[in-house]
């Protein structure tokens, strides 16, 4: 496949190898474009060095998406050593631990102001600082990654729910004021998958198992199907295409009872 031939993409959100932003990554790839990584603290860095020299010519870089020194220097790194950009996915979030266990109603100020800087406005963030290169592609895109939970309440979810309206909303924001300057921004809505992030959410495993006896295709999505969507919504066969949630979820979101 070669829909991104000649395009350089930078994935903030690879943790391992069962990160949605590493599924992401091996379809960007395996569709011809070149990639930088971003690692956040030398706790990740070896994995993410390790699964990044699987896949030819990756840049790897550390960034705590809450640093705008660190953020500011990935892409003067990637100016530097890739030349342009033409895709930037944001696939990060977290929230405290006990923030995803107990009742929404006792949500700390603390806890909401971390979960909605780290999980929300990183995605304006860096999209600000991806801009002049963005730009200059001609054929720019962001991709976000959400989960239903955004729309409709999701046990245990709590403010991760409310982080993830607020990034959809960011997405429609983004799009609309980046439009006018060739920029596409994108969300995916993506049904449960086992990852590291999910595995905080209590009751997760039980989440996958009703999702899959309720999806329309009676299944699970798989890593491969949302680093798919994502190839789309980057190529130019999406260029019409910005400030949409696309729900990759074998249709769970269209069930009423
Ligand atoms: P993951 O744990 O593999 O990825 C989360 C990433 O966020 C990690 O790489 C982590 O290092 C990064 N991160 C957290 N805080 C950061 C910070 N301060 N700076 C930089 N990076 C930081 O889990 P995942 O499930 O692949 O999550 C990726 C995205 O997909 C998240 O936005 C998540 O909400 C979303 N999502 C996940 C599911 C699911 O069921 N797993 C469903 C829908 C959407």
């Amino acid at each position: 496949m070669t829909l991104l031939a000649g395009s350089i993409g930078v994935i903030f959100g690879v943790a391992n190898k069962r990160s949605i932003a590493w599924g992401i990554a091996q379809a960007m790839s395996a569709a011809g474009m070149r990639l930088a990584f971003t690692y956040q603290g030398e706790r990740l860095k070896e994995n993410v060095v390790e699964l990044a020299a699987t896949l030819a010519g990756s840049l790897v870089l550390p960034c705590d998406v809450t640093s705008d020194v660190e953020v500011a220097a990935v892409f003067e790194a990637v100016e530097r050593e890739l030349g342009r950009l033409d895709t930037l996915v944001h696939s990060v979030a977290y929230a405290p631990r006990e923030e995803l266990e107990g009742e929404f109603v006792t949500t700390s100020r603390d806890g909401f102001r971390t979960t909605l800087d780290i999980s929300a406005y990183s995605l304006v963030a860096l999209t600000r600082a991806a801009l002049p290169l963005l730009e200059r592609s001609g054929r720019g895109s962001v991709l976000a990654m959400t989960y239903y939970g955004a729309e409709k309440v999701a046990a245990s979810y709590n403010v991760m729910g409310v982080a993830k309206a607020a990034l959809e909303g960011t997405v429609r924001y983004l799009a609309a004021g980046l439009g006018p300057r060739g920029v596409r921004v994108n969300a995916i809505s993506a049904g449960p998958v086992n990852t590291l992030a999910a595995r905080g959410v209590r009751g997760f495993t039980g989440m996958l198992k009703h999702h899959a006896a309720r999806a329309p295709l009676r299944r699970n999505v798989e890593l491969r199907e949302i680093g798919d969507t994502a190839v789309f919504l980057a190529s130019s066969m999406a260029s019409g295409i910005t400030g949409e949630v696309l729900f990759v979820d074998a249709g769970y979101n269209i069930m009423a009872v």
